[in-house]
């Protein structure tokens, strides 16, 4: 049995790196281009696993090539792969992403493939593993009664639960009070409480909002600026560290990663978000998503 289950996707990303994201009907000669794996699921298990922690991921891949990055790079990481169902009839998710190599800033398409057929009812045996994990963590990237029926079930059998709201997309009530940890960025905290977020007193404004909401804590994480957490009595703000941040596509799935990570190995909340910090911010050093997650050794 895992430590932590992550329910999620796999993609191959597919990204471009050049001197700028080009604007709608414009042509630019890039610089790099590089195919590895994504999919924040996959990206947030890749995480964890190379902190040190027991994995179990959770998600459905096609039987063709990127199907067999997905397995290899599962394997690569130590992550148990018996509950990643796959279906030679259905594709494997792909991402296009633009990077500009400058800010290390990003432009993303997914097309999910294989996991957007998920249903409850193919998850017998991984909703028995979520059940005796300790930390339960997932995105919006699967179909959201699947994404919702497992969080019930993990926080019914006493998993801290994480929900990381991306990409940012309308849940419903139920889904508030079945999570502890709420991690959404600027973009998707603002798209959840109409709070455009700029500074500190912002991101304060829209975690007040969200806790009426009934989510337990929440932690805002604010790219180069860091992350705000408050759980409505203890509020914590910590900025970014400073790093030479080239690609920062994935940086959310480390922090989600290392947040997970630190919750299992019960660390105190505050040592749990500097980790989880740092384990982000080095992510954003090296090009990719899922190869540019830290190991244990380089934190
Ligand atoms: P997402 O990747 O989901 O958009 P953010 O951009 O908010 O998430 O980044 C998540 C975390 O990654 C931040 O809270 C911070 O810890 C780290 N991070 C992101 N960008 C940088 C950067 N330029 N320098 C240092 N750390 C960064």
């Amino acid at each position: 049995m895992s430590d932590i289950s992550v329910l999620g996707i796999f993609v191959a990303d597919v990204s471009f790196s050049g001197p700028k994201i080009p604007a709608v009907g414009e042509t630019i000669l890039g610089n790099k281009y590089n195919v590895g794996p994504g999919g924040k699921g996959c990206n947030q298990a890749v995480a964890i696993a190379r902190l040190g922690g027991k994995v179990n991921f959770i998600s459905k891949i096609g039987k063709d090539d990127y199907g067999q990055l997905a397995l290899d790079t599962l394997k690569k990481n130590n992550i148990d792969i018996k509950n990643v169902l796959q279906d030679e009839n259905l594709q494997t998710g792909v991402a296009g992403i633009l990077v500009d190599k400058n800010s290390g800033k990003n432009a993303i398409n997914v097309i999910v493939g294989a996991p957007s057929s998920l249903k409850i009812s193919d998850l017998d045996n991984q909703i028995k593993e979520i059940k005796n994990s300790k930390i339960f963590l997932t995105q919006l990237e699967v179909p959201k009664n699947v994404t919702l029926h497992c969080l019930k079930t993990a926080k019914a059998s006493g998993c801290i639960t994480i929900l990381n709201p991306a990409p940012a997309s309308e849940i419903t009530k139920e889904f508030f009070s079945n999570i502890d940890y709420f991690t959404p960025n600027e973009t998707e905290a603002e798209f959840y409480t109409g709070i455009k977020i700029t500074n500190e007193k912002e991101a304060k404004q829209a975690v007040d909002k969200l806790i009426h909401l009934g989510i337990k804590k929440i932690i805002i994480t604010l790219g180069e600026k860091g992350l705000f957490y408050s759980d409505g009595n203890e509020e914590i703000y910590l900025k970014a560290n400073s790093v030479k941040a080239i690609d920062t596509t994935g940086a959310g799935d480390a922090f989600n990663g290392g947040l997970a990570f630190g919750l299992s190995i019960k660390k105190p909340i505050r040592e749990c978000l500097e980790f989880a910090n740092k384990v982000a911010g080095i992510s954003t050093t090296k090009l990719g998503a899922g190869d540019a997650m830290p190991f244990i050794k380089d934190i």
